[in-house]
């Protein structure tokens, strides 16, 4: 029986490597992208090579109809794992932050949660099992200076799945954030990491990778009594 694992954001980072990690557990990825093409083949590429099976999907997370077009294909066969994923910053202090800023941050990471998780969690509930794992941030969790619109965006996917996590406990879909921290992505690729390491206990920013653990854990038979936590990876910068 084909084992869907969907993952937004997929073609780079945090959201690549959970794809790979989700394959080599044997699910058929559906990954997820907006606009880099060669990145998402390159990981169809190497999920492919690898022997698993990967469909790429492209669309704005943040586009509702969008969304749900291209999800339409889960009616048939559900779901069992959601990784909502893909997530954007504008950075910038509050009193300079535009509008647009704003509610850009706040539609692309919170109103995704929505777009995404509503046609997913409908084909999980009548299969009575699920896991959605939604990427968070340690903003959210401790908020940041030039991040209000992205911190907020997080906590909300935090209160978000907690809420989902007592909705939907008993049709054993199991809701769980991972919070990470600095990871070395394109997204923090900007930031002056020396600086920002001697904050962090393990001196370090982190790699995709070992946040893709504890995803691939979420998502497997060895975590079936977590549900509604948020678990931080992010090397001691926040507990
Ligand atoms: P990257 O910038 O490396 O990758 C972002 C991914 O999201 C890409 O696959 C991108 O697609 C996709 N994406 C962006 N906007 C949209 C959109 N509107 N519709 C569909 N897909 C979109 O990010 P990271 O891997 O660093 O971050 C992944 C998640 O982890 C985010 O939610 C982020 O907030 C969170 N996070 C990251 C941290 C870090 O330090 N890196 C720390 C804490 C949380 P494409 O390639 O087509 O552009």
């Amino acid at each position: 029986m084909t084992r869907i694992a969907i993952v937004t954001g997929a073609s780079r980072g945090i959201g690549r490597a959970c794809a790979v990690a989700l394959a080599g557990q044997g699910f058929e990825v559906w990954a997820t992208y907006h606009s880099n093409d060669e990145a998402a083949r390159s990981l169809a590429a190497e999920i492919e090579g690898a022997g698993g099976a990967c469909k790429l999907l492209k669309f704005d997370v943040a586009d509702r109809e969008a969304t749900e077009a291209a999800l339409a294909g889960l009616e048939e066969t559900p779901a069992e794992v959601l990784v909502n994923n893909a997530g954007i910053t504008r950075d910038g202090l509050f009193v300079a932050m535009s509008p647009e800023d704003w509610t850009t941050v706040i539609d692309t990471n919170l109103g995704a949660f929505f777009n995404v998780t509503k046609p997913v969690i409908k084909g999980m509930s009548r299969a009575r099992r699920g896991r959605i794992i939604t990427i968070a941030s340690v903003s959210g969790q401790q908020g940041n200076a030039g991040q209000a619109n992205y911190a907020a965006s997080k906590a909300g996917l935090i209160a978000a799945t907690k809420s989902l996590a007592r909705e939907y406990g008993k049709r054993k879909i199991l809701c769980n954030v991972v919070a990470p921290g600095f990871i070395a992505t394109d997204m923090v690729k900007d930031l002056p990491e020396k600086e920002l390491t001697q904050h962090i206990p393990l001196r370090r920013f982190g790699t995709p990778e070992e946040v893709a653990g504890v995803v691939a854990f979420l998502a497997s038979d060895a975590a079936t009594y977590i549900n509604g936590a948020v678990i931080s990876v992010n090397g001691g910068l926040y507990t």
